[in-house]
């Protein structure tokens, strides 16, 4: 039967797919995809771990003394049964064979499967018999831990790429995703992807949009709703999740997923169009970026520049050591050697909040030890607290500097003893590149305009920066007091708060009369629904992902932004600025 549920539409578009499950409640465990050339090894760990299993069960029904309860010995028997049962082992082969899962996955998948029959079940005595069959799931994932897996087999996750076609479209559905392991989406064969938690401007949220991949996060219920194989519609553009669709429903969104099709390829043929305004304003298109092989598709989307480079990708899920000076080197110059010649804004490392270094999932953060991750020890305040790390990572885009043209920008600064700090650090960089007769060329210094606090006491902040970046996705978290990774309070989370979009435009006007660069790369920047109300504000950098740039730039073709600019004060007074901005801006834009 076909059910529908509601998200936060993070990513647009549709996708059609089959539910591939990686979170599951119940047990935990590695999935990745195995190769059909490698099948018949998992299948063969499995009968081993059944096998194994088997023998268990039985000398502990053998070993049992004699006067035992005469209860043990049955339920050792109904362990037995369900393990012998074709239901578990046989079907579990199914997951292997036909979805190419690795064995301990397809073993949870389908204890999924059977523990939602069971719970469906009338009779009381059988449906308690679902803790039986986890406990012999359980036995038997101890198993195949201690089996080994064939050499070069495992992959890290489930996103990580697959050199094997798939037979139909899949869809992820995870309780939650990690940010550094969605860029993994990229090579791997998930057309889009739904989790259970996560806000509109998480990170997760943020790096599906840069792929362009259909997403709702926040859908709660998803994982527990959604079986593994479920056909199901993802609606990237209402937050609707559409579990068994009807035919009719499916060739509805068929026919929208061919829609966008064409209006994404209609778009794209303002590639290389320059973005001026009705009256003549040139307004630069930037890209924001994760990894230096982003770089392509900035250039490919028509951008002049990078506005954000997120660095700390490169530091984030890695096995060993964090990236050294050197390795560091070595992605910034590629990123601003494939950039050929335009500028490229590099972030240092933001670290922390829903960005955490390893793969801990924010809710773990939480429960660990961080009380407070987004108001902790995040992005420069990390950067400033390990000052070896941190110069060490400016002496690396200094180096990268010598190859085209850099900026450094600095994360979420809010006090002026850390503009000193930063200078210091910066000082520090150059003099030991001097000390090694390293050669490094200039570079101008930005800082994120992302807490109330600098944003309030930018005159003090601008005289020591060249530039400014407003960060509107923390901006509008630390105004509001919302946590942008929570759906719980997602509904208050709201770019068009009188306070959000007044400090905005004084920001924006403050660097304009210090003669400074001013630039917004959070979200707001992206979204089409906030173009004309930042071009009113006087801003012309915006810099948002790649696959943005073509909606972005054809609002900028249709705007006046001359007639906008007159129309600001009445919105940023209004009480409802939205519903101002919408009446006002509708005649100054075609
Ligand atoms: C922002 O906060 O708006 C921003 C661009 O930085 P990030 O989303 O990486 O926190
Ligand atoms: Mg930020």
């Amino acid at each position: 039967m076909s059910i529908q549920f509601f998200g936060l539409p993070v990513s647009r578009g549709v996708a059609i797919g089959r539910a591939v499950l990686v979170a599951s409640s119940r047990v935990d465990v590695a999935h990745y995809f195995v190769s059909p050339q490698l099948a018949e090894v998992e299948v063969a760990r499995l009968r081993e771990a059944r096998d194994t299993v088997a023998t268990e069960l039985s000398s502990l029904q053998r070993d049992l003394p004699a006067d035992a309860p005469a209860e043990l010995s049955a339920l050792l028997d109904v362990h037995l049964m369900l393990l012998h049962d074709e239901a578990l082992t046989g079907a579990t082969k199914h997951w292997i064979v036909d979805r190419h899962y690795n064995a301990e996955w397809a073993l949870s998948a389908q204890l999924e499967v059977l523990a939602r029959q069971f719970d469906e079940m009338e009779d009381d005595y059988l449906r308690e018999r679902k803790a039986d069959l986890e406990q012999v799931v359980e036995r038997m994932l101890r198993a195949l831990a201690r089996s080994p897996v064939a050499a070069g087999h495992a992959q890290p996750s489930a996103l990580a790429p697959r050199d094997f076609a798939g037979e139909d479209p899949l869809v992820l559905v995870a309780n939650d995703v990690a940010p550094a392991d969605m860029l993994q989406f990229k090579r791997s064969v998930f057309t889009g992807f739904i989790t259970d938690v996560g806000g509109r401007t998480s990170h997760t949220a943020i790096v599906a949009r840069s792929m362009d991949i259909p997403a709702v996060v926040g859908a709660r219920e998803a994982s527990r709703l959604i079986r593994p194989d479920d056909w199901v519609v993802i609606d990237g553009e209402a937050g609707i999740v559409i579990v068994d669709p009807s035919p009719i429903v499916l060739e509805e969104y068929r026919f929208r997923q061919r829609q966008s099709e064409l209006e994404r390829a209609r778009l794209n043929r303002l590639r290389h169009t320059p973005s001026v305004t009705l009256d003549g304003q040139n307004v630069e298109l930037l890209a924001n970026i994760e990894q230096p092989g982003d770089a392509v598709a900035a250039l490919e989307a028509g951008a002049v520049g990078v506005g954000l480079f997120r660095s700390e990708f490169l530091f984030m899920n890695r096995e060993s050591a964090l990236p050294g000076e050197d390795e560091q080197f070595e992605a910034y110059r590629d990123a601003v050697l494939a950039m050929r010649g335009l500028p490229v804004t590099i972030r240092t490392v933001d670290i922390g909040a829903d960005k955490p270094l390893d793969r801990m999932s924010v809710q773990e953060l939480r429960h660990e030890h961080v009380l407070n991750p987004a108001l902790g020890l995040r992005a420069i305040r990390w950067s400033l607290a390990e000052p070896g790390m941190f110069r060490q990572q400016l002496r690396a885009i200094l180096r990268a500097s010598a190859f085209g043209r850099v900026r450094i920008l600095i994360p979420m600064v809010a006090h002026l003893k850390e503009v000193k700090l930063i200078l210091d650090a910066l000082a520090r960089a150059r003099q030991q590149l001097d000390d090694a007769g390293r050669t490094y060329g200039p570079v101008e210094l930005g800082a994120m305009v992302e807490v109330p606090a600098a944003a309030l006491s930018l005159p003090q902040f601008l005289r020591h920066f060249d530039f400014i970046a407003i960060g509107t996705n923390d901006l509008i978290q630390y105004t509001l007091a919302i946590d942008r990774a929570d759906d719980a309070v997602s509904h208050l989370y709201d770019p068009w708060h009188p306070a959000v979009i007044g400090l905005i435009a004084n920001a924006i006007a403050l660097a304009h009369a210090a003669g400074k660069g001013v630039s917004v790369c959070g979200e707001m920047a992206g979204d089409p629904a906030f173009t004309d109300l930042l071009l009113a504000m006087g801003l012309r950098s915006f810099s948002m992902h790649p696959a943005q740039i073509p909606s972005i730039k054809q609002r900028v073709l249709r705007s006046d932004a001359r007639r906008l600019f007159g129309f600001l004060p009445r919105v940023l007074a209004a009480d409802n600025p939205q519903a101002e901005a919408t009446m006002a801006f509708a005649a100054s834009s075609r």
